[in-house]
């Protein structure tokens, strides 16, 4: 257990991923524990950003869909998050939100099975992957049910009249990382496909897609990739399926021969065929610079360094905040844990609100979780410690209890 700072002094000076950090614009005086849900801005992000703007859109016009590559960026920046997740050239599209390349993907497996009706799922599921599921089914009219279990009772709910398990990998509350390989075999075996939601998981944890044998998966742009808010989404469809599947969307550039402006749609033959219209050229370039970074951080010392200040901050919170009623909700096992670390407290919302007050950014999740994001590429050891001692006065001072910090704002 370290009990000095200056410990940590010594293992951010010997940290193989230090250098990152001058890549990241970080303000002065914030120690930020939310690159989870919204990563932080590299410092080329602007750069390449003027330059879209000012050279390839300014200058160039429409002649930068050729000559700059922009036609080209969804399956370019796609095969590059290919690398991070492990999918081979060809299979990764950036393109549209998490939320509708699900709602593709989920209307593609559903129609690879025929006559199964149910999408299985894990109770406590991310919102929008359930509600976007149930949306689907009710407009598909057929009778299709969402089907919503405990992480521990999924292999004995894997029956015959299942077509598809949507999981999300990393749990957004906890931060619990599911088997990817075991469920996706194990969905196989049941006769099902799966869809993975990746959006925890791309950028923070070593990520198999094609050893692990998985079907569909989606995933998002701006929490570990550092693409910026609202940032394109990936969706990922295995080699031997992209022929088969019919998306629910059929715009023009998922299109065989889009130029060719033909009077009826003939699906693309490869991972085009998931693109549904013209890409937002501006926020893709964003994206890119986010997953360059990422792509040169060896995701093993990734990994490493986030165990590691993971569990600095669990037992930094346990030392010095033992007593001030904090759970935790996080899974202690390497294995079964992905990069956040969170806690349960009757009071979560003041405590979040007091500590963004004094620059420790985490965040709060309904009813009661408070959460940190461990992105080892711009965090020290000694900013879990700082961060800690700040968490620790506002437990012994009780400043939480401050009126100001109960008022609840529309983002939490
Ligand atoms: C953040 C997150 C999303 C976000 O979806 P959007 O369409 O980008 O808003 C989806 N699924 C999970 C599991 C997430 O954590």
């Amino acid at each position: 257990m370290v009990d000095r700072r200056e410990a940590l002094v010594g293992l951010d000076a010997a940290d193989p991923l230090a250098g990152f950090r001058d890549a990241f614009s970080l303000p002065e005086g914030v120690i930020y524990l939310d690159g989870n849900s919204l990563g932080a801005l590299p410092v080329a992000t602007a750069g390449r950003v003027a330059a879209v703007v000012a050279a390839e859109w300014g200058r160039g016009l429409i002649r930068s869909w050729n000559d700059a590559g922009w036609i080209g960026l969804p399956e370019a920046v796609g095969d590059k998050i290919g690398r991070l997740i492990g999918a081979a050239p060809g299979s990764v599209l950036a393109a549209d939100s998490t939320s509708v390349n699900l709602y593709k993907l989920l209307a593609a497996a559903l129609g690879l099975r025929p006559g199964r009706r149910v999408i299985l799922t894990e109770a406590g599921n991310f919102p929008t992957d359930v509600y976007i599921a149930d949306g689907l089914a009710a407009s598909l009219g057929e009778g299709h049910e969402v089907r919503a279990v405990p992480a521990g009772g999924l292999r004995e709910a894997m029956t015959p009249e299942v077509a598809v398990v949507m999981l999300t990998h990393v749990n957004y509350r906890t931060g619990a990382m599911h088997d990817m390989a075991a469920l996706t075999a194990a969905a196989h075996a049941a006769g099902a496909l799966i869809v993975w939601d990746l959006a925890h998981s791309a950028g923070a944890v070593p990520l198999d897609v094609a050893a692990d044998r998985v079907d569909f998966a989606v995933g998002c742009g701006y929490k570990f990739l550092n693409g910026g808010p609202g940032a394109p989404a990936f969706l990922y469809v295995a080699p031997g399926l992209q022929g088969q599947v019919r998306y629910p969307l059929t715009g023009w550039l998922g299109h065989a021969a889009p130029f060719a402006f033909e009077d009826r749609f003939r699906p693309a033959a490869g991972i085009a065929r998931a693109t549904v219209g013209t890409p937002s050229i501006i926020a893709m370039a964003a994206l890119e610079v986010g997953v360059d970074l990422a792509l040169r951080a060896p995701m093993a010392a990734v990994r490493a360094k986030s165990l590691a200040l993971s569990r600095l901050l669990i037992d930094l919170v346990a030392a010095r905040c033992g007593d001030a009623g904090f759970t935790l909700v996080t899974p202690l096992a390497d294995a079964e844990r992905a990069s956040q670390v969170s806690f349960r407290h009757a009071h979560a919302y003041p405590i979040a609100q007091a500590l963004i007050a004094r620059g420790v950014i985490g965040d709060f999740r309904a009813p009661d979780v408070l959460r940190f994001g461990i992105t080892p590429l711009y965090l020290r050891y000694v900013d879990l410690w700082d961060a800690v001692d700040v968490l620790a006065d506002v437990m012994t001072r009780e400043i939480w209890r401050e009126a100001r910090f109960s008022m609840v704002r529309v983002v939490t």
